[in-house]
């Protein structure tokens, strides 16, 4: 008796806890569906050799979860269109041009369930002197990976002190080019169940129906982008805007 009245107490502290982080860091509980951990998830590279070494340090960052790791595998993608393919993440970088954005990360959803997702980095701001540094490469990269994983932004005020995650918004990206312990806390939240079916290099993806356009006015107020596709599905996009 005493054993069941403590489990169901540890069960009831462990939901409290998850539940006040899934509010304050993850994309309203997106996340692969699998039926193991870890599971890996595939980040297909279509990215030139300059971004080669940020995507081997985001997916080895990103793979120090307990609940998954990343495989850089050959990219499906034109970079310029970047088009999604299904059960994986696709990663592209290319100069898209005064879009207002550094990076963006999309993810197709059916119900809270990823299917999809893609990468873009701005080389039309990447090619400058102010971000063509290793600390803003290693950040927008980081972060944008980290959407596709369905961590959220711990903090979205670019002024205040670093936390040292890539999922901080910043100014100055020096302590902020990796995951914290936080970040991999909140994984190990958002993949504390397991599902019956598996999105993870699966073709249940699905293309988009309508692409979010998002405008630099935006900067202040906006970083999130819901797009209803109908039929329980949603196109998500997160936007790191440059200065
Ligand atoms: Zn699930
Ligand atoms: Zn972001």
């Amino acid at each position: 008796m005493r054993k069941v009245l403590t489990l169901a107490l540890a069960v009831t502290a462990f939901a409290t806890i998850g539940g006040t982080a899934l509010a304050s860091h993850s994309w309203n509980g997106y996340h692969w569906a699998r039926t193991a951990n870890p599971f890996t998830l595939k980040l297909g590279d279509n990215v030139t050799a300059t971004w080669d070494s940020y995507l081997a340090t985001t997916s080895a960052d990103w793979t120090a979860s307990s609940v998954l790791n990343t495989a850089i595998v050959s990219g499906s993608a034109k970079p310029r269109n970047c088009r999604p393919t299904s059960g994986r993440v696709e990663v592209c970088n290319a100069t898209y041009g005064n879009t207002g954005w550094l990076g963006v990360a999309q993810i197709w959803a059916s119900g809270s369930h990823i299917t999809q997702g893609v990468v873009k980095v701005n080389d039309s701001y990447f090619d400058t002197a102010k971000y063509n540094t290793p600390a803003w490469r290693n950040l927008v990269m980081c972060q944008e990976v980290g959407h596709t994983l369905g961590l959220d932004h711990q903090d979205e005020d670019f002024d205040n002190a670093n936390l040292g995650t890539c999922m901080d918004y910043t100014n100055d990206p020096s302590t902020n080019q990796h995951p914290n312990k936080h970040d991999y806390d909140q994984l190990e939240t958002i993949y504390a169940h397991l599902d019956s079916t598996t999105t993870v290099g699966s073709s249940t993806g699905f293309l988009p129906d309508a692409v979010p356009s998002f405008s630099p006015a935006d900067r202040v107020s906006r970083s999130t982008y819901r797009t209803d596709l109908g039929e329980g599905r949603t196109l998500v996009t997160y936007v790191i805007w440059a200065d």
